[in-house]
């Protein structure tokens, strides 16, 4: 199976290991809680460089 990748730094992470938000509706997933505050600090910076 494919690791999901982390948004904020890029590592890749078991699924199990995932810490989850919820953004505007969706289920994300990051490889830490380090990560995840970070997003939700600037979440729309994290988004716009995963959509380009
Ligand atoms: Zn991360």
């Amino acid at each position: 199976m494919a690791d999901q990748v982390c948004l904020v730094c890029g590592k890749s992470f078991a699924k199990e290991k995932e810490m989850k938000w919820m953004h505007e509706g969706k289920w994300l997933a990051f490889d830490d809680l380090g990560c995840r505050n970070k997003f939700i600090g600037n979440p729309k910076k994290y988004l716009e460089e995963a959509a380009t």
